[in-house]
Order: C-alpha cells, then structure tokens, then sequence
C-alpha cells in the first residue's frame, strides 16, 4: 500500500494538497472553496467525508477559504495554531485540532511536525514535516527564504513539495507595483525559482527522489522555466535522478507515489556479504 499526494490545487488563487494511505487521508490547507474542493476529491475517486483531518498552514484566504465550510459540511477537525485560530476571519469550523510548531502530533493517520517558516502572515506561517509508512514528506509553500530549520527538517525526506513562486527577472519586469514586488521578493513574502536552485544545489538531501513544485505564479512565472531552472539545478549537483512535478492552480496535478519499502533485513548492513551469527545473542535485561 503506497502513500499517495495529490495537489488538488497550488497557486494565489487556492491551495489544497492530499496526502493519502491507506484510510488515512489528510488535506494540507484548504484554499479552494469548499465545492471546488469536492469536486476535486471526487474526480480522484476520494469521498469528501472520507477525510480523516485538515491541517492549515498559514491564515492567508489562498490556504483557508474553504476550510471552516468544507470542515461543517464533512464534520472534519481542522488542525491550526493557537495564534493562526486567532486571527482566522471565518471562524466557525465544525471541531478544531491543535497544532504547535516543533511538537509532532499523530494527525489524521499521519505524524505530523509542523514548523514556523519565513512569511508574512498575521499569525506565524508554518511548513511540515510529515513521517509516513513510505518515510519523510517535506511540505513548503509561502516561503520568502529558506531557513536552517527547513534545510535540516528536510534534508532526510524523500519527497518534498516546495514553492517556485516567481522567476525574479519576470517579477521584475511584470505588472506589479513596486511595493508588491518588494513584498514578493522579500524574505516574508515568496520563494523564487533561483531561491529554490540554490537549495537544491546546496542543501538537497541525498534520500530525496521527488520535488513537486507548488504555488507557481501565473503573473510572474511559467511552468517551463520553473520546470527548467529546478532541473539545471539537479543536473548540476548531480541529482538528474530525481523526479521533478509541477503543481497546478486550475486542475488537479499527477499524483505521486510513494512505495513503502520492505523492512531491511541484518544482511542490508553489509551488502554482498552473507551475515550469520554463530551464537545466540543474549536477551538484555
Ligand atoms: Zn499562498
Ligand atoms: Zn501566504
């Protein structure tokens, strides 16, 4: 039985992200409205009401506007900070959760630890680290920068989903006031496909396999160039291996699979040689 993530949707105009095994089956912020939401669900064979819990990143309307509805109408807990509760406009939910950076929490079937992340949100903006079945899941979007916190929490994951906003000379050179584009390009505002390359050049962990792309802007990028800088990027620290996904805002995007991998046996440890152990180990008291 694999581990399955689906990004439903990713962009300014809506975020949700699934992430299923088996009956487990968690919805990472719920941007969309609460019928795109299910209607997205349902085109990929998922019940809406099957949902074991939502978990919210940050209280911007792109990650909660349909929460507190999609919460009421299916009777799932949404899972947020103490400071984020606070200040969510459409409060209401059907049963909250909690949710405290640095502190794992078991969560809709799935080991849970969020972490405070450079963005400008009112309350703190939080990125995850998830332990599944099939091993660590890194999850980013709404980044101004990367952080020491990330680099390490992601370094052991293999598969993480994190934001390529905007190519920085397109931000540059776009509509945007000057004001915005200094919010944008900021280090509480969005995470560039350059900021990105320089992670994976110089912080990619080695156990990585995939890198979904997430919250393109449809202003200021395009899905090739950041398909393209974030493969220039692999190639050139050697990782062509890994798997690049870009994530969609207007339809849901290619679900990956995880495998979970078969528990390794004593003889793992020294490849090639045959390990026999000529003596019964004494239990330990
Ligand atoms: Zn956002
Ligand atoms: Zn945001």
């Amino acid at each position: 039985m694999p581990v399955l993530l689906t990004v439903l949707g990713s962009g300014s105009a809506g975020n949700a992200t699934l992430l299923q095994y088996g009956e487990a089956r968690m919805l990472i912020d719920v941007g969309l409205s609460c019928r795109e939401t299910t209607r997205r669900l349902r085109a990929i064979g998922v019940a809406p009401e099957r949902v074991t819990a939502v978990v919210i990143t940050h209280a911007h309307g792109d990650h909660t506007r349909g929460a507190a509805r999609f919460s009421r109408r299916y009777r799932i807990p949404v899972h947020a900070t103490a400071a984020t509760r606070a200040i969510w406009p459409d409060a209401g939910v059907w049963s909250w959760g909690g949710l405290d950076c640095d502190v794992p929490a078991d969560i809709g079937g799935f080991r849970v630890t969020p972490f405070e992340v450079s963005h400008d949100a009112d309350a703190e903006t939080v990125a995850f680290h998830i332990e599944t079945a099939a091993g660590g899941i890194g999850f980013a979007t709404d980044i101004g920068m990367t952080t020491s916190a990330l680099r390490t929490r992601f370094r052991p994951c293999r598969l993480l989903v994190m934001e390529s906003n905007h190519a920085a000379d397109l931000l540059q050179v776009g509509p945007y006031s000057a004001s915005t584009k200094a919010r944008i390009a900021g280090e509480r505002g969005h995470l560039s496909n350059e900021a990105l390359a320089r992670f994976i050049r110089e912080d990619l962990g080695a156990s990585v396999e995939c890198v979904v792309l997430a919250h393109l802007s449809r202003v200021n990028n395009l899905p090739e160039i950041a398909a393209l800088t974030c493969r220039e990027a692999l190639e050139a620290s050697g990782r062509s291996d890994v798997r690049v996904v870009v994530s969609h805002q207007d339809r849901v995007t290619e679900t990956v699979r995880l495998d979970v991998r078969p528990a390794r046996s004593g003889s793992d440890l020294f490849p090639g040689r045959q390990i026999a152990l000529p003596f019964q180990v004494p239990a330990t008291s």
